[in-house]
């Protein structure tokens, strides 16, 4: 049985936020940075540091929106049945509505009502940030069973002068340069499509506050989508454009049913090359930066330039379960979990001791006499042996361990055993 300890960890701590309804901007986004925090600060000496953007303020091209409250909405008819209501499910009240509470015909309801209709049972996920209305999203099939009649739509909502919230924290390495691991916070209740990456990303900053040893600065942002991100990158420009070296977005980390990377412009960076390097083995679903959608869009854009890839296990908008209420915590798993864990800190340490290699000795070198030589000659034992060998045969002063384990096809962490040990043997050295 494979160690499910801390996907099930991961898993227990979506859903404890997945209930909570969160948007753009508001409280269930700051709700949700302080349930996120009391895990991280459980155990570590780390808080996550919340920033609030005044509405109003200008973040490059963009203006930041009004904050939204919303407090109850339903639809009710004459005898005061509920056809949907808030409070049983998030989705049922179109993110950023205006409030409203009047009696309408059924024919001026229909035009507030958003469903799936090639999936009938699904209620879907919609939004409207950038244009003030109200609406109601609902099943296809609930939508069906309206009959004409008056109905009263009711939704105790606000739109104001607040903030926008988003969380981020720097864990401190030996050097300057960082790795920067981002995730969005904006949907309600989504299990997938955005608290996977939160409970990921949280799970991440507790394995980089335990290290022994950090090489990098750690740099991980928790914001909504878009105008966070541009909101972040325009207060952290400098520091991002001098400090990072590798930039990996999370998005719909839970589900266990494929591993996918979308790769940015050039497609070679130290990004790109650490993540697929890592996926190899898991036949990962290869996007280009033109199936982009989440935060890299900001972060590689011209001018900000920050190689980020996005890491997802099914990619957002290819499953069907997106930006409906089937994206929810049976969708997500602690075998997800586990999975998407195991990749990101394969990922930090192969960052980490990823360095380019020179061989010390011409010819190869012999093992026997530095005991690195089995006495014992059985299936299987020789195959460290063929790393070391394989190791020293490539470690040209060119070539980077990434590029080498690619080469050698042996996974990350038994190509960075080797080297210390080679290294320790003085067979290879650093290329300083
Ligand atoms: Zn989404």
């Amino acid at each position: 049985m494979p160690d499910l300890s801390k996907g099930k960890e991961i898993y227990d701590l979506c859903g404890k936020i997945f209930p909570i309804c969160r948007s753009l901007t508001g409280v269930g986004v700051r709700e949700t940075l302080t349930v996120l925090d009391e895990y991280i600060s459980n155990g570590t000496d780390y808080h996550l540091n919340i920033h609030e953007v005044p509405t109003g303020t200008k973040v490059f091209d963009w203006t930041v929106p009004k904050e939204w409250a919303i407090r109850d909405g339903y639809i009710e008819d004459e005898s005061e049945h509920r056809i949907v209501d808030f409070n049983y499910n998030n989705l049922h009240v179109m993110g950023y509505s205006t409030p409203v509470d009047k009696w309408i015909e059924y024919g001026e309801l229909m035009e507030h009502i958003y469903t799936q209709p090639d999936q009938p049972d699904l209620i879907p996920y919609v939004t409207s940030y950038y244009s003030e209305r109200y609406g109601f999203c609902m099943s296809e099939n609930t939508r069906k069973e309206i009959m004409p009649g008056k109905y009263h739509v009711y939704i105790d909502s606000d739109l104001f002068e607040g903030s926008l919230t988003y969380g981020d924290l720097v864990i401190k390495g030996q050097s300057e340069k960082e790795i920067l691991l981002t995730t969005y916070i904006c949907h309600p209740s989504m299990a997938n499509d955005i608290c996977s990456g939160m409970v990921l990303l949280a799970g991440l900053i507790k394995y980089v506050a335990g290290m022994k040893n950090r090489r990098y600065t750690y740099r991980f942002v928790f914001e909504p989508e878009t105008i966070g991100a541009i909101a972040y990158i325009s207060n952290n420009i400098d520091a991002l454009q001098k400090n990072v070296i590798a930039a990996i977005n999370l998005s719909c980390v839970g589900d266990n049913n494929a591993y996918s990377i979308i790769e940015t412009i050039e497609g070679n960076t130290l990004s790109d090359r650490i993540l697929n390097l890592v996926l190899k083995d898991k036949q990962p679903k290869k996007y280009s930066f033109l199936k982009r959608g989440s935060d890299e869009r900001q972060y590689a854009s011209p001018g900000v330039d920050v190689p980020m890839v996005c890491f997802c296990r099914s990619k957002f908008g290819e499953f069907p379960e997106y930006h409906t209420s089937a994206d929810n915590m049976d969708f997500v798993s602690p075998e997800g979990f586990q999975g998407s864990y195991d990749v990101m800190t394969e990922v930090i340490n192969g960052l980490e001791g990823n360095e380019t290699y020179i061989s010390e000795i011409k010819c190869e070198a012999q093992l026997g006499k530095r005991g690195l030589y089995p006495t014992t000659s059985q299936k299987g034992s020789y195959d460290t042996v063929q790393v070391y060998c394989d190791l020293q045969a490539y470690a040209n002063g060119k070539r980077d361990l990434i590029e080498i384990a690619d080469k050698i096809e042996v996974p990350m962490h038994r190509v960075l055993e080797a080297a210390e040990t080679l290294r320790d043997n003085n067979i290879i050295s650093i290329v300083k």
